[in-house]
């Protein structure tokens, strides 16, 4: 952890599948299905695309029994990919997908009913050794709170939601558990994360919820995500985009990746171009970065419009290209190449260096 870190806060560790979430194990990454459940061959695509993508948990909206035996079939279909149910109002539904190999089962504070049926299902997740997370949500928090408070939502609201169930769990001596305590609203998210952080010991999963729309859902989970993180708090992420889940994957990669965590496919440094620019910076990269999708492991590409930023960033790159009249000098490895590219052949040229250098050739 480097000096712009708190350190990382302290936690239990669960697994979620083979996945452990919390000591010191990475960030892991979560995403969720938006296929309909009932449809198993759409949600066992879905699931994989996401899992090839990155994504090392999936969820699973199991709205009812119908769904819960379309999970039996998408569980047969994606053994090794962890997947988590999120289950609400029917505690049966949750017994049915443990029954059925679920990895894990999210629920939200008070809509699972009273303490015999809360008990039938932390009985479950010990039978099965599944963990829970407490989900809150700013959006689906229970009656007697939202009026006991005035329709205010805010961290303490939300702190105390979950502490409710923590203290049940509690009773039940069950401590195989995560917790999300996520607002719409970014600062309330990151107050109410510091608030459990260091009133429980379980991990925890982060992140912002209903963000909005790619553009707005980026911009407030980077801030809310990327805050905590800095300061030592997060297990886990979700990015919550009202868009693709594999967008989703996407920026979380990139969220960690911009703070050091993790690695995963093309780091690429462009600049924002201007009058300067030799050849089209952002078409070039535009089409690069679609073509290399595939590319996973981590490699930093450069590339720039002209000489007054490009040597800089290209010495420091694994692939660096330096905009010039014609034809951009080329960097590897820090080390100016001898033959230039051609400027109207830079995305075919730099894709196959770069798959070169990563051995990702297509077929
Ligand atoms: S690197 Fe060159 S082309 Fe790119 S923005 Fe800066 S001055 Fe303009």
């Amino acid at each position: 952890m480097n000096k712009f870190f708190n350190k990382r806060r302290k936690s239990n560790c669960i697994y979620v599948g083979n996945i452990p979430i919390g000591g010191d194990y990475p960030i892991s990454v979560q995403s969720m299905t938006n296929t309909n459940t009932i449809d198993v061959e759409q949600t066992v695509n879905q699931i994989n695309t996401l899992s090839l993508n990155g994504a090392d948990i999936i969820r699973i909206s199991i709205p009812n029994m119908d769904a819960a035996e379309s999970f039996k079939k998408i569980r047969s279909n994606t053994k090794n990919i962890p997947l988590v149910a999120d289950v609400h109002f029917d505690y049966r539904i949750a017994l049915k997908v443990a029954e059925y190999g679920v990895d894990c089962i999210r629920i939200n504070p008070g809509n699972i009913g009273n303490i015999r049926r809360i008990k039938m299902l932390v009985d479950c997740a010990k039978y099965y050794n599944i963990p829970i997370r407490i989900g809150v949500n700013s959006g689906s928090l229970e009656k007697e709170l939202r009026d006991k408070y005035n329709k205010i939502v805010s961290a303490k609201v939300l702190f105390e939601s979950v502490m409710r169930q923590v203290s049940i769990f509690d009773k039940l001596n069950f401590n195989y558990f995560k917790v999300s305590v996520k607002s719409s609203d970014v600062l309330t998210t990151i107050q109410a994360y510091k608030l459990i952080a260091k009133s429980i010991d379980q991990p925890l999963h982060i992140g912002v919820t209903e963000a909005g729309t790619t553009r707005i859902g980026i911009t407030k989970s980077a801030i809310g995500i990327g805050s905590l993180l800095m300061m030592g708090i997060g297990d886990t992420i979700r990015v919550s985009l009202t868009a693709n889940p594999v967008e989703e994957v996407k920026v979380a990669f990139d969220i960690l990746r911009s703070l050091h965590l993790r690695y995963r496919g093309i780091n690429f440094i462009t600049c924002p171009t201007c009058a300067r620019q030799e050849f089209d910076v952002i078409n070039t990269t535009n089409n690069l970065e679609k073509k290399l999708q595939d590319v996973i492991k981590p490699i930093n590409i450069s590339i720039i419009g002209c000489v007054v930023n490009g040597l800089g960033e290209a010495l420091r790159s694994d692939i660096g290209v330096v905009g010039g009249k014609e034809n951009s000098s080329l960097y590897i490895n820090g080390i100016r190449q001898a033959n230039k590219i051609k400027n109207n052949n830079i995305v075919n040229y730099l894709e196959f260096i770069v798959r070169n250098k990563t051995n990702t050739y297509t077929k």
